[in-house]
Parts: structure tokens; sequence; C-alpha cells
């Protein structure tokens, strides 16, 4: 007998980027921060750190939630945090989904947890191609489009957009939003990288969720921290079904302090911007063909070999990028911008690369 239910049994899981035990490895495949939390964010952890960790953290994360109120203009009750926001992400699904009759839709290539909590969930995914050069495509095109569903019970759409860096503008969103009747999660996990954002739809329309995250901008991977900002009517169907202590009690604390230190992060949100801009004018040099990005991360076209085997070429050289299996993006190679440092050995990797 087997007592794994068929549709876990038939699902693929997401396959996270690799976290090498190698040491020395250059490593641009995961879309990580290079620059460290603000040195007040560490001590806020280590003073953290005592005889408190037996008791459970604040159910409900209320400073937090409280400062992300005040950053956003909003109310503490238009905001939930989440154990990463893939956690949120998750719970839309379970919230808003009945897997017998509805649909959950994104555009393909996106992020790729999506089709994975939609299978966990046993829901319908109605996936709908970007358009050739990976824009947005409009809602009349869209309208033309028998694929898009206006109804579909649960929209995510990544923005900017991963894995290939572009940035859509707020008015295409808005425009998208509007015409859709289902919720809408706006997945902007690297908008800090980007131009414009779409936060003021989170209060404009009341099936509109913002998901954001520490994990890119704010250097807090290891701690988990995302958040959903949204109507009082869609937060609280979230909130009455995440568990109960979702947020860990140190990354309350090192979101906390992230917060009260929002300059040293700007800094390095312009370090980032400015050094891609950089890398991709040295890479098209080279023979590259990058999309334009509002990230922290590139997806170029190399020359010459396949990206398959750029991969190993580059790993061979201790540089850690991610390629995707996905036909839409299998010639790309996504190349997360690290430091200064971090982009010369990339160059230089890739200069021998080509000479060999
Ligand atoms: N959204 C997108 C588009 C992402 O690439 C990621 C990171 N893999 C996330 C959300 C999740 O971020 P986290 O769970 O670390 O907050």
């Amino acid at each position: 007998m087997n007592s794994v239910r068929k549709h876990i049994r038939q699902m693929h899981p997401y396959i996270p980027g690799e976290q090498p035990k190698e040491r020395g490895l250059v490593k641009l495949n995961t879309n990580e921060n290079p620059y460290p939390p603000a040195p007040k964010v560490l001590s806020a952890i280590k003073r953290a750190v005592d005889g408190r960790l037996r008791l459970y953290p604040d159910p409900r994360a209320n400073r937090l939630r409280e400062q992300l109120a005040g950053i956003h203009g909003v109310d503490s009750e238009n905001v939930i945090i989440g154990n990463g926001s893939d956690e949120l992400l998750g719970l839309a699904t379970r919230a808003f989904v009945d897997p017998d009759k509805d649909s959950v839709q994104y555009f393909t290539p996106s992020y790729s947890l999506y089709p994975v909590l939609v299978d966990i969930h046993n829901a319908k995914r109605n996936e709908v191609c970007l358009l050739d050069d990976f824009s947005l495509p409009t809602v009349a095109q869209l309208r033309k489009d028998k694929e898009w569903d206006f109804k579909a019970a649960l929209t995510y759409i990544t923005t900017p957009n991963a894995p290939t860096g572009r940035g859509y503008t707020t008015a295409e969103l808005d425009a998208l939003c509007r015409a859709q009747k289902g919720v809408v999660v706006l997945d902007e996990a690297y908008v800090d990288f980007a131009e414009e954002n779409a936060m003021d739809l989170a209060s404009k329309h009341s099936h509109v969720l913002v998901s954001r995250t520490f994990s890119k901008a704010y250097s807090l991977c290891f701690q988990r921290i995302g958040y959903f900002v949204g109507s009082r009517e869609l937060i609280s169907a979230l909130d009455k079904i995440r568990d109960s202590y979702n947020v860990n009690g140190l990354g309350q604390v090192a979101a906390e302090a992230t917060l009260e230190n929002l300059i040293y992060y700007r800094s390095n949100f312009r370090k980032i911007i400015k050094l891609r801009e950089n890398i991709v004018m040295i890479l098209e040099g080279l023979g590259f063909e990058s999309l334009p990005s509002q990230t922290n991360f590139i997806l170029t076209k190399p020359p010459r070999f396949a990206a398959s085997v750029w991969l190993k070429k580059l790993r061979a050289r201790k540089v850690l990028v991610r390629q995707f299996k996905e036909a839409h993006v299998k010639d790309y190679l996504r190349v997360t911008v690290g430091t200064e440092k971090d982009m010369n050995v990339l160059l230089q990797a890739v200069r021998s690369i080509l000479k060999s």
C-alpha cells in the first residue's frame, strides 16, 4: 500500500540553487547579496542571544509589522510576516484556491516555485508565455489570448521578473490587476534594485497583495523573513492559517534592526546597480547578449558554447552561476551581481574560457 497521496507522489519538488560545501567558490548562483548585514543588525542579533531563547517569539511579529506599516503608509493589519516570502506564497494557494475547481496562473518564465506550490495544493496550473523578448503582454493582447484566465482564483506576477531580470511598469501592472477578478500577488522580491515599485497597488485594489523579502536587498536570507501587504480581508485570511509562531525570534530582531539602518542598505543597492550596468557592458564586448536587468542578477546568453557547457567551465574555474532547463531560458546563464572582486574573478574566468 502506498501511504503518500497520488499528487504528492507525482509532483516534482522545487530545486534550490546549490549551497556548496567547498570553500573558495565565487557564489553567483542564488541572488544573495554580496554584502553582510549592517554592523548594527549583527550586534542586535548577538545581543538577543541569551536565556530568552527559551521563550516563544511574538506570534504576530507586531513590532516588525508596525515598522513596515509605517514605512509603507498602511495599517499594521495590512501586513503579515512570513518565514521568508516563500511561506506566504504557499499560504496564498491554501487561502484563495479551491483545488477542485480553481486555477493558479503565472507567466513563464517566472519564479520556478509557483508550479510547485500549485502542485502541492493539487490545483490546476495555468502557465502563459511572456512575449518573445520576455516583456509583459498588454491586457488587450491577453484578451485575444485564450489561455489567459481573467477569473483565475490566484495570479502570481514576479516583478521585476526572475529569472529574466526584466522590470515592468506600475502602469502596466495596474492595468492587469484591474482586469483580474481573482487575487493577484505581485512578487517584488528584487524590487529594491528596480526603477519602480508597485506597492501602491496593494492599497488601491482590495484583491492585490504585494510580496517583499528581506533575503535579497537586505542580506538576510539566513533569517527567513518576508512579508505581504494588502487588504485586511486577504491579510486576515492568511493570518488565520499560518503557523502560530511562523517567524523565528532572531529573524524578527534582525529585520527590526534592518529597518533602523536603511541608509547602509541603500548605499549597497547603488553599488550593485552600478556594477550590474558595468558588467552588462563588458560582457557585451565579449559577445554575451544580456537582457536589461532591474534586479541584482543578469540573464545572459553566452557565445561559442551552450549555456550548460559554460556552467561547467565556469565551475571548473571556481565560479558558480545558475542555468535553467526550461525551454525559454535554457540558452542563458543567470549571474548574480556580487562584489567588484567577485565580478573580476568572473570576467577573468570568462576570458580564459573564450581563449581555450
Ligand atoms: N520570489 C522570488 C521571485 C524569488 O526569487 C525568491 C527567492 N528564491 C523568493 C520570492 C523567496 O524569497 P524568500 O523566501 O527568501 O523571502
